[in-house]
């Protein structure tokens, strides 16, 4: 839509250029920027422009721009050793958007917008990566991506931070996942998504979707399946909205869990995990 309100766009080169006036707001697909009116927005400033790579290799990383668009991320050519690769296709997938949305939407501006289905916050919540955040008295800050994302439409960024990169460990680039979603209707909005990354180094179990924010079980390297249950039985944060009450998003969550240690059990015993 229209955003009736804006006065100006500017295009910055340089980090200077970031320091955000009164009434000026970040702009980078602007998929979700144009979905709704944007009361009190009068400039916009377009971080596209600013000509980040969209991905850089960073001993023992993988840097993935902020302004990276989600079809960049899957255009990307992995190492062979990445087996979490695959994660990217599915949690690209789960926002069930067309590719028109995949070529403007970015994966800061999926991070940044805080929607409880944000499955690329998922993604990086998974591949434990950390946020590099601009601050914007010149300076920088890092954090991890399940602690940025507080709530619906929530995060720890403060007005003027802008959020430059994710950095992906590559010891969660080499490991196996694993994935389950569901909806409520075929091209649905997702109503729990369960991501797994497993390793011996320690795994994990990532709920989005079907939390107000990323619910992150750090588990051992072959989870107890009791165990588990019990920890997402006893969570008492589900998120209610048209796409699932709390006790569905709860069940489907356990099941899916459940699931996905079953899975990472048998691979154990078949002698195939790392
Ligand atoms: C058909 C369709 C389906 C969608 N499905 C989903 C879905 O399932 N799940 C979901 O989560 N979203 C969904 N969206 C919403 C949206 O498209 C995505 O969240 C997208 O990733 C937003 O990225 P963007 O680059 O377009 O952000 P923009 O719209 O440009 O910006 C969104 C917000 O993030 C801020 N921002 C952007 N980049 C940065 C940055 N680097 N630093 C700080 N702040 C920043 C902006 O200021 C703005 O407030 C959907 C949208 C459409 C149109």
């Amino acid at each position: 839509m229209d955003l009736v309100s804006v006065r100006t766009v500017r295009t910055p080169s340089h980090r200077d250029d970031l320091d955000l006036a009164t009434g000026e707001h970040l702009l980078a697909g602007g998929t979700w920027l144009y979905s709704e009116e944007q009361p009190g927005i009068t400039g916009l400033v377009d971080l596209t422009t600013l000509g980040w790579p969209d991905t850089e290799r960073l001993p023992g990383a993988l840097r993935v721009a902020a302004t990276c668009t989600i079809a960049a991320l899957l255009r990307a050519t992995p190492d062979p050793g990445w087996h979490a690769w695959p994660l990217v296709d599915r949690c690209a997938n789960a926002l069930l958007a067309s590719f028109k949305v995949w070529n403007a939407a970015t994966v800061g501006g999926n991070v940044a917008t805080a929607l409880p289905a944000g499955a690329l916050t998922a993604l990086l919540v998974t591949l434990d990566a950390t946020a590099l955040v601009w601050t914007p008295d010149g300076g920088e800050r890092r954090e991890r991506v399940a602690d940025l994302v507080t709530g619906p439409r929530t995060t720890t960024l403060t007005p003027g931070e802008v959020i430059r990169a994710f950095d992906l460990p590559e010891s969660a680039l080499t490991a196996t996942t694993g994935y389950r979603r569901v909806s409520l209707s075929p091209h649905g909005r997702t109503g729990t998504l369960v991501t797994a990354r497993w390793s011996d180094a320690g795994s994990v179990l990532v709920v989005t979707g079907g939390t107000p924010r990323p619910l992150v079980l750090r588990l051992p390297a072959v989870p107890d399946a009791a165990e588990v249950d019990a920890r997402l039985a006893a969570h008492d944060d589900w998120y209610d909205d048209p796409h699932g009450s709390p006790a569905w998003r709860r069940g489907v969550s356990r099941r899916f869990a459940a699931e996905l240690v079953a899975e990472r059990s048998a691979a154990v015993r078949a002698g195939g995990a790392a």
